[in-house]
């Protein structure tokens, strides 16, 4: 694991730049005022919740700074303070310009002008939005613009899947990572259908060797038994062969679980297909 004093700001900077360290936000000091709101801790990638100690990165460009000196003998460390932090982020040209579209985007929403798309998608540099935050907590806070916005995006798909519980749980994941580790482009952080697909599978094969291990004891003990059942999807005009297991558990509880089901493509569906079916 990488260890915050062993490390100088080259080291660092290197780091962040192979994305090997991610930047995340200093939950325990964000008062409006506070500097760190233009300020990042340093984490980890495969541990984003545990900042590095005595760390701390210009959320524009982020070069990194120390925040504490390394550990002396004792254990002991001397606080740095942000001084340096504050005198980069009075020169940093990344800084000068997120300010300078922030600016423009002021003046845009109180003309009720439409957002510059281009701003957006070409900006590199991860920030957070302080109204974004905001409609964490109510969405009639938002500009006229960025309200339209949601509700374009939203009129993208069909109308009961914006109020599916699992796009909403997706939509607070994606917040959650923006306010964690400040804007991102959604298309670096989307997996895409191959990957689900693969991830499903992975998922699927899992379940199945969790699900033989705990009905083993139960074909030991022949309190086993299984069926098939064949499915059709309407549209289509496709079968589908299940192969369920049904299971008394010791509190006498009949339980069930689908081991197999399978595309089922014999024109048909006689047992000896079917029986072909199930062994192959
Ligand atoms: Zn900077």
């Amino acid at each position: 694991m990488t260890h915050g004093d062993d490390m100088n700001e080259t080291k660092v900077r290197q780091l962040i730049e192979k994305k090997e360290c991610v930047l995340i936000i200093n939950t325990k000091d964000l008062s409006s005022s506070t500097v760190w709101n233009e300020l990042r801790l340093i984490a980890h990638k495969s541990t984003p919740t545990i900042p590095l100690i005595g760390w701390a990165a210009c959320s524009y460009c982020s070069r990194p700074f120390r925040s504490h000196s390394a550990a002396d003998v004792n254990g002991k460390r001397k606080n740095d303070g942000v001084t340096s932090a504050l005198k980069h982020l009075d020169q940093c040209s990344l800084r000068k310009k997120e300010m300078a579209v922030k600016r423009k985007r002021q003046l845009d929403d109180e003309n009720g002008d439409n957002p510059d798309q281009s701003q957006w998608s070409s900006s590199s540099s991860p920030t957070v939005n302080k109204t974004l935050s905001k409609f964490l907590y109510n969405k009639s806070t938002l500009p006229k613009t960025w309200q339209n916005r949601i509700k374009e995006s939203e009129c993208m798909n069909s109308f009961r899947s914006v109020e599916n519980d699992g796009l909403l749980e997706l939509a607070q994941t994606c917040i959650d990572v923006g306010a964690t580790f400040g804007r991102v482009n959604a298309h670096d952080i989307w997996y895409g259908r191959r990957s689900i697909q693969n991830e499903c599978e992975l998922k699927f094969h899992q379940h199945r060797e969790d699900i033989k291990s705990i009905i083993q004891p139960y074909i030991n003990d022949r309190t086993a038994s299984s069926t098939i059942d064949l499915w059709r999807d309407d549209i289509i005009q496709r079968y589908y062969l299940d192969f369920t297991i049904f299971y008394l558990n010791e509190h006498w509880h009949l339980k069930h679980s689908i081991l197999r089901c399978k595309y089922f493509d014999e024109q048909s569906k006689t047992a000896i297909n079917i029986w072909f079916s199930i062994i192959l």
